[in-house]
Parts: structure tokens; sequence; C-alpha cells
């Protein structure tokens, strides 16, 4: 009875719109709240074992959450709208992943690179002190909101996140942003958002990736190494400030490397540097090598045209 309970209150209060996006466990959609009139997103999970109590902990996680950088959340129905699904009900991000909406011009710069990783920062700084631990920063869980005057970078799924007041082993979900230490499944924590927080600055910067190569075993090699380097073709003109704090997050050994407070007081980011422009081409790459059918087929829009409006998206 409680679960027909759950369900009624579910439908009685959405309606469910189109579906955005899938995750690995969870699909999205748009939906709107009966009574308020708001728009929200419905992040439903489906319920493997175990899973109702990982549901539950991401959205506990999210219920505490006060950054404009991260994604709210507004409640958690179990089992609804169907057995076995759970549902958490999130703020609705009104526009693409960030590199997606990068990709829309031919060309951005340094600057754009600067912007972000400044408000990406700031989100996981504020997530640090909580002793909260996201481990899952990739392309596909930072998106930008588009619905106020300038966009908003928004960091979602919390699906990974820990309180790292405990030490944890996590099997690497994605291995192009996993640190040495959740390669190895060592203990991760705060110094493992740090490392992928460099991968994700350093493909701003550059649209490549630092350690991918031909095979698993050979890009596993390479994080175990900290094998990468600055190659002229992409970063000649990328300012030493940046690829100084590139370097500094990418440290092999956690305990050396930049935290996010460091790092929004690194030179890169208190300092002006001359505008460098970085084609799109590169980046767009990336993005369709990970989602070969997400990407607008269409030609990039020229710089000077109309913004798209994130109604394009949803
Ligand atoms: P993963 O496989 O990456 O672990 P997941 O199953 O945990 O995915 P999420 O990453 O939380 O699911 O969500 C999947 C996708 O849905 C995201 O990549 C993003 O594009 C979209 N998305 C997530 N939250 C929202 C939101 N609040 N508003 C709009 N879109 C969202």
């Amino acid at each position: 009875d409680t679960l027909r309970w759950q369900q009624e209150q579910f439908r009685n209060r959405y309606i469910e719109l189109e579906e955005i996006s899938r995750g690995r466990f969870s699909v999205v959609r748009r939906a709107k709240d009966r009574g308020t009139n708001v728009e929200v997103a419905l992040k439903q999970v489906t319920r493997r074992r175990q899973a109702q109590h990982i549901t539950q902990c991401e959205y506990s996680l999210l219920a505490g959450m006060q950054h404009v950088n991260i994604i709210r959340s507004m409640a958690l129905f179990d089992n609804a709208p169907l057995p076995g699904l759970d549902t958490i009900v999130l703020e609705l991000v009104r526009g693409p992943l960030l590199f997606t909406f990068i990709c829309e011009h031919d060309e951005y710069t340094e600057d754009t690179v600067k912007t972000y990783s400044r408000q990406l920062m700031s989100a996981l700084s504020w997530l640090h002190q909580k002793d909260i631990s996201h481990l899952d920063i990739k392309p596909e869980n930072v998106m930008v909101d588009l619905s106020s005057s300038s966009p908003v970078l928004k960091l979602v799924d919390f699906g990974d996140s820990v309180n790292t007041s405990k030490s944890v082993i996590l099997p690497p979900a994605c291995l192009e942003f996993a640190s040495p230490e959740l390669v190895l499944g060592q203990p991760v924590g705060k110094h493992t958002d740090y490392w992928a927080t460099g991968v994700f600055l350093y493909v701003l910067l550059s649209g490549v990736s630092p350690f991918l190569d031909d095979s698993m075993e050979e890009t596993t090699a390479n994080i175990l190494k900290c094998d990468y380097c600055f190659p002229d073709d992409y970063f000649r003109e990328i300012s030493v400030e940046a690829k100084d704090l590139v370097r500094k997050l990418l440290a092999l050994v956690p305990s050396q490397r930049n935290s996010m407070d460091q790092s929004l007081t690194s030179a890169w980011m208190t300092t002006e540097q001359k505008s460098v422009v970085i084609p799109s081409n590169r980046l767009k790459t990336f993005m369709l090598r990970r989602h070969p059918i997400n990407l607008p087929t269409t030609p990039t829009s020229p710089a000077n045209s109309e913004p798209n409006t994130y109604k394009s998206y949803i």
C-alpha cells in the first residue's frame, strides 16, 4: 500500500515529458511539477542489488548542496513511477554538456577555459570543504545552464560521490579521467578529483586526451607512469601558467597534487594572460569519439550568430 501511495503521489505531482539523456543505470527525463508549474529533471534509476541504498546516498548528498554550480535535488521517490525504479527529482539544467556547448563555435579562447574551470573548481572546493568527493569528473557530468544571461556550469551525477572521511575503493568508471590510485584500486578521495580536474583542463586547453593511447593497457600504463606531455602542435600558444596548473594537478603522488583552493589562487587564475584562440575541431573530435550520435551534425554556427537557446537541447 505504501508502494501504491508513493506511485500515486508521484503521478499526481509530475507530468513526465521527454527523455533528455541516459546514463549507465538511469534515464533522465524532463518533467513538470503540476503544483508549481516548475520544470524539473527526473533521474530514474533502475533498482539493482543494493541500488536503493546507492540512490538514497546520492539523494542525501545532493539534498545538502547549496552551490550555484552544483545541481540541486528536491525529492526522492522509492519505487516510483514503477516498482523497481527510484526517482530523484533534480533541478533541470537547461542546456547541453559544457564540451558540446563549447564546440558550437569554430573557436574558443583560453579565457573561456579559465571561466569554466573556475566554476568547476569552485563547485569542487565547496564539496571538498564538506568532505565529499565527486569521483566521476568527466565531460558527461559537466553541463551548462543557458537560462540566465551568462552560461552557468552545473556539476551533475553524484552517483559515485562519497563522504571522504572514509576511504573507498572504486572501479574506474571512465579510464581517460581516472587517477593512478583509482586504476590501482587504492583508496580514492579529494585528490582523485584533483587529478580528473587536471585531465579535464588539459582536454579543454588542447582538445586532446593526455593519457589516451591505442589500447586500454597502454592508456593504463601511461596513467600509472603519469606519462603525458604538452605537444607543441596543441600547446604552443597556451600560457605557461595554464600548463603549470595542469602539471600541479596531474602529480603522480596524490598528496602532491594542487587542491581546488590552491588551483583557484594559482597564477593562471589570478593573473591575465594574452588572449589565446583555440580551434574547436579537436574538442569536437574528442566528443564524437565518446558520443558518436550525440553531437549536432549540422555545421558549427559562426561565432557571431545568435546563441542557441536551451530549447534546442531539450
Ligand atoms: P553515468 O553513466 O555517467 O554514471 P548516471 O546513470 O549516473 O550516468 P547521470 O550522469 O546523473 O546518470 O545523468 C545522465 C545524463 O543526464 C548526464 O550526462 C546529463 O547529460 C543528463 N542530466 C543529468 N542530470 C541532469 C539535470 N539535472 N538536468 C538535465 N540533464 C541532466
